[in-house]
Protein backbone atom coordinates (compact mmCIF):
# COMPACT_ATOMS: atom_id res chain seq x y z
CA UNK A 1 0.00 0.00 0.00
CA UNK A 2 1.04 3.61 -0.84
CA UNK A 3 2.23 6.39 1.26
CA UNK A 4 1.18 8.83 -1.05
CA UNK A 5 -1.92 7.83 -3.92
CA UNK A 6 -1.89 10.42 -6.70
CA UNK A 7 -5.28 9.89 -8.38
CA UNK A 8 -5.35 12.40 -10.98
CA UNK A 9 -3.11 13.89 -13.76
CA UNK A 10 0.26 15.48 -13.24
CA UNK A 11 3.74 15.63 -14.25
CA UNK A 12 4.59 12.03 -13.10
CA UNK A 13 8.32 12.83 -13.35
CA UNK A 14 8.40 15.71 -11.00
CA UNK A 15 6.29 13.62 -8.80
CA UNK A 16 8.47 10.97 -8.92
CA UNK A 17 11.87 13.02 -7.89
CA UNK A 18 10.18 15.56 -5.19
CA UNK A 19 8.86 12.53 -3.48
CA UNK A 20 11.01 9.74 -4.23
CA UNK A 21 11.65 9.39 -0.10
CA UNK A 22 7.60 7.77 -0.38
CA UNK A 23 6.16 5.26 -2.08
CA UNK A 24 4.04 6.34 -4.51
CA UNK A 25 0.80 5.17 -6.31
CA UNK A 26 0.92 7.33 -9.75
CA UNK A 27 -2.88 6.12 -11.40
CA UNK A 28 -4.18 9.18 -12.96
CA UNK A 29 -7.01 6.57 -13.88
CA UNK A 30 -8.34 6.10 -10.69
CA UNK A 31 -10.45 9.20 -10.19
CA UNK A 32 -12.54 6.96 -12.70
CA UNK A 33 -12.92 3.88 -10.47
CA UNK A 34 -13.76 5.08 -7.54
CA UNK A 35 -14.08 1.69 -5.62
CA UNK A 36 -10.33 1.10 -6.79
CA UNK A 37 -9.62 4.77 -5.72
CA UNK A 38 -10.78 3.93 -2.17
CA UNK A 39 -9.20 0.61 -1.42
CA UNK A 40 -5.66 2.10 -2.63
CA UNK A 41 -6.37 4.72 0.35
CA UNK A 42 -5.30 2.72 3.32
CA UNK A 43 -1.78 3.32 4.35
CA UNK A 44 -2.24 6.98 2.39
CA UNK A 45 -0.55 9.86 4.13
CA UNK A 46 -0.87 11.81 1.74
CA UNK A 47 -2.70 12.42 -1.45
CA UNK A 48 -2.95 14.35 -4.57
CA UNK A 49 -5.69 15.02 -6.52
CA UNK A 50 -6.97 17.56 -9.34
CA UNK A 51 -10.85 18.74 -9.02
CA UNK A 52 -12.51 15.41 -10.00
CA UNK A 53 -11.84 14.04 -6.89
CA UNK A 54 -14.39 14.40 -4.31
CA UNK A 55 -12.69 14.23 -0.84
CA UNK A 56 -16.01 13.95 0.89
CA UNK A 57 -16.73 11.41 4.09
CA UNK A 58 -16.79 8.60 2.23
CA UNK A 59 -13.10 9.09 1.09
CA UNK A 60 -11.91 9.88 4.42
CA UNK A 61 -13.32 7.03 5.97
CA UNK A 62 -11.24 5.35 3.89
CA UNK A 63 -8.09 7.01 4.40
CA UNK A 64 -7.61 6.38 8.44
CA UNK A 65 -3.76 7.96 8.08
CA UNK A 66 -4.18 10.84 6.02
CA UNK A 67 -2.48 13.88 6.73
CA UNK A 68 -1.86 16.39 4.11
CA UNK A 69 -4.44 16.88 0.50
CA UNK A 70 -2.79 18.45 -2.38
CA UNK A 71 -4.80 20.48 -4.78
CA UNK A 72 -3.24 20.39 -8.71
CA UNK A 73 -5.25 23.55 -8.79
CA UNK A 74 -6.79 26.31 -6.33
CA UNK A 75 -10.69 25.97 -6.34
CA UNK A 76 -11.15 23.72 -3.21
CA UNK A 77 -15.12 23.03 -3.90
CA UNK A 78 -14.54 19.13 -4.48
CA UNK A 79 -12.83 18.77 -0.95
CA UNK A 80 -14.52 18.44 2.03
CA UNK A 81 -12.59 21.83 3.81
CA UNK A 82 -14.76 21.00 7.51
CA UNK A 83 -14.32 17.33 7.33
CA UNK A 84 -10.59 17.78 6.76
CA UNK A 85 -10.10 20.53 9.51
CA UNK A 86 -12.20 18.12 12.14
CA UNK A 87 -9.67 15.24 10.81
CA UNK A 88 -6.56 17.20 10.88
CA UNK A 89 -5.90 16.61 7.19
CA UNK A 90 -4.31 19.94 5.48
CA UNK A 91 -4.95 20.63 2.33
CA UNK A 92 -2.62 22.35 0.07
CA UNK A 93 -3.92 24.17 -3.01
CA UNK A 94 -1.55 25.32 -5.70
CA UNK A 95 -1.88 29.30 -5.55
CA UNK A 96 -0.44 31.02 -7.97
CA UNK A 97 0.81 28.25 -9.99
CA UNK A 98 -2.15 28.41 -13.22
CA UNK A 99 -2.91 32.11 -13.04
CA UNK A 100 -0.72 32.77 -16.12
CA UNK A 101 -3.08 30.15 -17.55
CA UNK A 102 -6.16 31.39 -17.28
CA UNK A 103 -5.25 35.21 -17.50
CA UNK A 104 -4.03 34.05 -21.41
CA UNK A 105 -6.95 32.09 -21.95
CA UNK A 106 -9.63 34.51 -20.56
CA UNK A 107 -7.83 37.15 -22.98
CA UNK A 108 -7.61 34.82 -26.04
CA UNK A 109 -11.87 34.34 -25.11
CA UNK A 110 -12.42 37.74 -25.20
CA UNK A 111 -10.13 38.54 -28.79
CA UNK A 112 -11.76 36.11 -30.17
CA UNK A 113 -15.21 36.43 -29.34
CA UNK A 114 -14.74 40.20 -30.34
CA UNK A 115 -13.14 39.77 -33.40
CA UNK A 116 -15.62 36.97 -34.51
CA UNK A 117 -13.40 35.44 -37.23
CA UNK A 118 -12.66 32.52 -35.42
CA UNK A 119 -15.81 30.95 -37.27
CA UNK A 120 -14.99 32.15 -40.88
CA UNK A 121 -13.16 28.62 -42.33
CA UNK A 122 -15.88 26.58 -43.21
CA UNK A 123 -17.04 29.56 -45.11
CA UNK A 124 -13.76 30.37 -46.55
CA UNK A 125 -13.23 27.13 -47.73
CA UNK A 126 -16.43 26.59 -49.38
CA UNK A 127 -15.26 29.77 -51.63
CA UNK A 128 -17.54 32.13 -49.91
CA UNK A 129 -15.19 34.95 -49.22
CA UNK A 130 -17.16 36.39 -46.47
CA UNK A 131 -15.38 39.91 -45.57
CA UNK A 132 -18.75 41.76 -44.34
CA UNK A 133 -19.75 39.24 -42.44
CA UNK A 134 -16.17 39.43 -40.10
CA UNK A 135 -15.91 42.69 -39.38
CA UNK A 136 -15.49 42.34 -36.06
CA UNK A 137 -14.73 44.47 -32.99
CA UNK A 138 -11.11 45.65 -31.34
CA UNK A 139 -10.50 45.32 -27.72
CA UNK A 140 -9.10 48.92 -27.40
CA UNK A 141 -10.94 50.88 -25.99
CA UNK A 142 -13.91 48.93 -24.15
CA UNK A 143 -14.24 47.98 -20.93
CA UNK A 144 -13.23 44.91 -19.23
CA UNK A 145 -15.44 43.69 -16.33
CA UNK A 146 -13.76 41.14 -13.58
CA UNK A 147 -16.48 39.66 -11.40
CA UNK A 148 -14.23 38.28 -8.64
CA UNK A 149 -10.96 40.47 -7.95
CA UNK A 150 -8.34 38.05 -6.74
CA UNK A 151 -5.16 36.34 -7.84
CA UNK A 152 -6.16 35.43 -11.53
CA UNK A 153 -8.98 38.39 -11.84
CA UNK A 154 -5.68 40.62 -11.31
CA UNK A 155 -3.63 38.90 -14.19
CA UNK A 156 -6.56 39.26 -16.31
CA UNK A 157 -7.20 43.01 -15.85
CA UNK A 158 -3.29 43.81 -16.47
CA UNK A 159 -3.38 42.25 -19.38
CA UNK A 160 -6.79 44.12 -20.86
CA UNK A 161 -5.16 47.24 -19.53
CA UNK A 162 -2.20 46.78 -21.94
CA UNK A 163 -4.52 46.48 -24.87
CA UNK A 164 -5.93 49.47 -24.35
CA UNK A 165 -9.18 48.58 -22.62
CA UNK A 166 -10.90 50.47 -19.47
CA UNK A 167 -11.30 47.71 -16.14
CA UNK A 168 -13.42 47.75 -13.61
CA UNK A 169 -14.13 44.91 -11.01
CA UNK A 170 -16.85 43.45 -8.22
CA UNK A 171 -15.09 42.06 -5.64
CA UNK A 172 -17.10 43.26 -2.49
CA UNK A 173 -14.37 41.14 0.23
CA UNK A 174 -11.56 42.80 -1.22
CA UNK A 175 -10.92 45.94 0.88
CA UNK A 176 -10.86 49.88 -0.91
CA UNK A 177 -7.37 50.55 0.41
CA UNK A 178 -5.92 47.18 -1.51
CA UNK A 179 -3.22 48.34 -3.91
CA UNK A 180 -5.13 46.10 -6.76
CA UNK A 181 -8.05 48.85 -6.70
CA UNK A 182 -5.56 51.81 -8.13
CA UNK A 183 -6.01 50.79 -11.66
CA UNK A 184 -9.33 49.09 -11.85
CA UNK A 185 -12.42 51.04 -11.39
CA UNK A 186 -14.69 48.65 -8.21
CA UNK A 187 -17.95 48.67 -9.52
CA UNK A 188 -21.23 46.83 -7.86
CA UNK A 189 -22.34 43.74 -9.39
CA UNK A 190 -25.10 45.74 -11.37
CA UNK A 191 -22.71 48.58 -12.87
CA UNK A 192 -20.66 45.92 -13.98
CA UNK A 193 -23.33 43.98 -16.19
CA UNK A 194 -24.84 47.07 -17.62
CA UNK A 195 -21.32 48.89 -18.44
CA UNK A 196 -19.11 46.25 -19.55
CA UNK A 197 -18.30 44.94 -23.41
CA UNK A 198 -16.17 41.47 -21.83
CA UNK A 199 -17.56 40.50 -18.43
CA UNK A 200 -15.08 37.56 -17.01
CA UNK A 201 -15.95 35.61 -13.76
CA UNK A 202 -13.08 34.57 -11.35
CA UNK A 203 -14.69 33.99 -7.99
CA UNK A 204 -14.81 30.99 -5.92
CA UNK A 205 -17.91 28.45 -6.16
CA UNK A 206 -19.78 29.17 -2.79
CA UNK A 207 -23.27 29.46 -1.84
CA UNK A 208 -23.21 33.35 -2.65
CA UNK A 209 -21.50 32.77 -6.13
CA UNK A 210 -23.55 30.14 -7.01
CA UNK A 211 -25.57 31.38 -9.99
CA UNK A 212 -24.14 34.92 -9.67
CA UNK A 213 -24.37 34.83 -13.22
CA UNK A 214 -27.91 34.51 -13.85
CA UNK A 215 -31.25 35.57 -16.39
CA UNK A 216 -31.36 38.84 -14.33
CA UNK A 217 -27.69 39.30 -14.86
CA UNK A 218 -27.59 38.48 -18.80
CA UNK A 219 -30.95 40.31 -19.10
CA UNK A 220 -28.66 43.89 -17.98
CA UNK A 221 -25.60 43.01 -20.08
CA UNK A 222 -25.05 44.68 -23.06
CA UNK A 223 -26.42 43.52 -26.02
CA UNK A 224 -23.34 42.32 -28.11
CA UNK A 225 -21.05 42.16 -24.61
CA UNK A 226 -19.52 38.89 -24.17
CA UNK A 227 -19.59 36.47 -21.00
CA UNK A 228 -16.38 34.06 -20.37
CA UNK A 229 -16.14 31.78 -17.41
CA UNK A 230 -13.34 29.93 -15.83
CA UNK A 231 -14.01 29.98 -12.98
CA UNK A 232 -16.65 27.19 -11.51
CA UNK A 233 -19.90 25.75 -13.90
CA UNK A 234 -22.38 26.76 -10.96
CA UNK A 235 -22.05 30.65 -10.86
CA UNK A 236 -23.32 30.85 -14.70
CA UNK A 237 -27.05 30.02 -15.34
CA UNK A 238 -26.07 27.74 -18.52
CA UNK A 239 -29.91 28.37 -19.12
CA UNK A 240 -30.00 31.50 -19.33
CA UNK A 241 -26.57 31.61 -20.94
CA UNK A 242 -27.81 29.54 -24.12
CA UNK A 243 -31.08 31.32 -24.00
CA UNK A 244 -29.67 34.51 -24.54
CA UNK A 245 -27.45 33.33 -27.01
CA UNK A 246 -29.50 32.12 -29.54
CA UNK A 247 -32.36 35.25 -29.12
CA UNK A 248 -29.61 37.20 -30.16
CA UNK A 249 -29.63 39.40 -26.71
CA UNK A 250 -25.41 38.51 -25.93
CA UNK A 251 -22.54 38.81 -28.36
CA UNK A 252 -20.64 35.67 -27.64
CA UNK A 253 -19.64 33.52 -24.56
CA UNK A 254 -16.82 30.91 -24.04
CA UNK A 255 -17.05 28.32 -21.20
CA UNK A 256 -14.21 26.35 -19.88
CA UNK A 257 -16.60 24.91 -16.62
CA UNK A 258 -19.82 23.77 -16.40
CA UNK A 259 -22.24 22.94 -13.84
CA UNK A 260 -22.03 18.90 -14.54
CA UNK A 261 -18.33 17.98 -15.44
CA UNK A 262 -17.45 15.99 -17.58
CA UNK A 263 -19.99 17.09 -20.16
CA UNK A 264 -21.37 14.34 -21.41
CA UNK A 265 -22.72 13.77 -24.71
CA UNK A 266 -26.44 13.97 -23.09
CA UNK A 267 -25.18 17.25 -21.16
CA UNK A 268 -23.28 18.46 -24.87
CA UNK A 269 -27.00 18.78 -26.32
CA UNK A 270 -28.05 22.06 -24.40
CA UNK A 271 -25.33 23.60 -26.28
CA UNK A 272 -25.56 22.50 -30.05
CA UNK A 273 -26.12 25.04 -32.55
CA UNK A 274 -25.84 27.79 -29.58
CA UNK A 275 -24.66 30.62 -31.50
CA UNK A 276 -21.28 32.32 -30.78
CA UNK A 277 -20.56 30.16 -28.23
CA UNK A 278 -17.11 28.46 -27.80
CA UNK A 279 -16.57 25.45 -24.61
CA UNK A 280 -13.66 24.04 -23.81
CA UNK A 281 -13.39 21.10 -21.37
CA UNK A 282 -12.42 22.83 -17.83
CA UNK A 283 -8.50 23.55 -19.66
CA UNK A 284 -7.92 26.78 -18.94
CA UNK A 285 -5.63 26.50 -15.85
CA UNK A 286 -3.65 24.21 -18.08
CA UNK A 287 -1.04 24.68 -20.36
CA UNK A 288 2.29 22.68 -20.66
CA UNK A 289 4.08 25.62 -18.42
CA UNK A 290 1.96 25.91 -15.82
CA UNK A 291 1.33 21.72 -15.66
CA UNK A 292 4.70 21.92 -14.64
CA UNK A 293 4.55 24.74 -12.04
CA UNK A 294 1.60 23.12 -10.38
CA UNK A 295 3.22 20.08 -10.39
CA UNK A 296 6.00 21.07 -8.83
CA UNK A 297 4.72 23.54 -6.17
CA UNK A 298 2.07 20.55 -5.15
CA UNK A 299 4.60 17.96 -4.94
CA UNK A 300 6.49 20.33 -2.71
CA UNK A 301 3.68 21.27 -0.38
CA UNK A 302 3.43 17.35 0.46
CA UNK A 303 7.06 17.15 0.57
CA UNK A 304 7.19 19.38 3.07
CA UNK A 305 4.02 18.11 5.01
CA UNK A 306 5.34 14.63 5.63
CA UNK A 307 9.03 15.76 6.57
CA UNK A 308 7.70 18.01 9.20
P1 LIG B 1 -8.68 34.03 -5.42
O1 LIG B 1 -9.08 33.44 -4.12
O2 LIG B 1 -7.34 34.66 -5.54
O3 LIG B 1 -9.77 35.14 -5.86
C1 LIG B 1 -11.14 34.96 -5.72
C2 LIG B 1 -11.76 36.33 -5.47
O4 LIG B 1 -13.17 36.17 -5.46
C3 LIG B 1 -11.36 36.93 -4.10
O5 LIG B 1 -10.77 38.20 -4.27
C4 LIG B 1 -12.69 37.01 -3.35
O6 LIG B 1 -12.78 38.16 -2.53
C5 LIG B 1 -13.68 37.09 -4.50
N1 LIG B 1 -15.04 36.71 -4.12
C6 LIG B 1 -15.45 35.72 -3.29
N2 LIG B 1 -16.79 35.72 -3.18
C7 LIG B 1 -17.23 36.74 -3.96
C8 LIG B 1 -18.52 37.24 -4.28
N3 LIG B 1 -19.63 36.72 -3.74
N4 LIG B 1 -18.62 38.27 -5.14
C9 LIG B 1 -17.50 38.83 -5.70
N5 LIG B 1 -16.25 38.42 -5.40
C10 LIG B 1 -16.13 37.38 -4.57
O7 LIG B 1 -8.90 32.88 -6.50
P2 LIG B 1 -8.24 32.76 -7.94
O8 LIG B 1 -6.94 32.05 -7.81
O9 LIG B 1 -8.29 34.08 -8.62
O10 LIG B 1 -9.25 31.73 -8.64
C11 LIG B 1 -10.62 32.05 -8.84
C12 LIG B 1 -11.38 30.78 -9.22
O11 LIG B 1 -10.99 30.37 -10.52
C13 LIG B 1 -11.04 29.56 -8.34
O12 LIG B 1 -11.84 29.53 -7.18
C14 LIG B 1 -11.33 28.39 -9.25
O13 LIG B 1 -12.64 27.92 -9.02
C15 LIG B 1 -11.24 28.98 -10.66
N6 LIG B 1 -10.13 28.38 -11.44
C16 LIG B 1 -10.43 27.74 -12.60
C17 LIG B 1 -9.41 27.21 -13.39
C18 LIG B 1 -9.70 26.52 -14.71
O14 LIG B 1 -8.88 25.75 -15.19
N7 LIG B 1 -10.81 26.79 -15.34
C19 LIG B 1 -8.07 27.31 -12.97
C20 LIG B 1 -7.80 27.99 -11.79
C21 LIG B 1 -8.84 28.54 -11.05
Amino acid sequence: MADIVICEFMDEAIAREVLKAYELLYDPSLVDDRAALLRSLGDARAVIVRNRTQVDAEFLENAPKLEAVGRLGVGLDNIDLELCRAGNVAVYPATGANDLAVAEYAISAALSLLRGTWQASPDVIGGKWPRGANIGREASGRRFGLIGFGSIARQVGRRAAALGMQVSAYDPYLPGDNGAWSDVEAVSLRQLAETSDVVSVHVPLTKETRNIVDADFIGRMKNDAILINTARGGVVDEQALTAALRAGQLGGAALDVFASEPVDAEGGRAFVDVPNLMLTPHIAGITEESNVRVSQLTAENVARHLAN
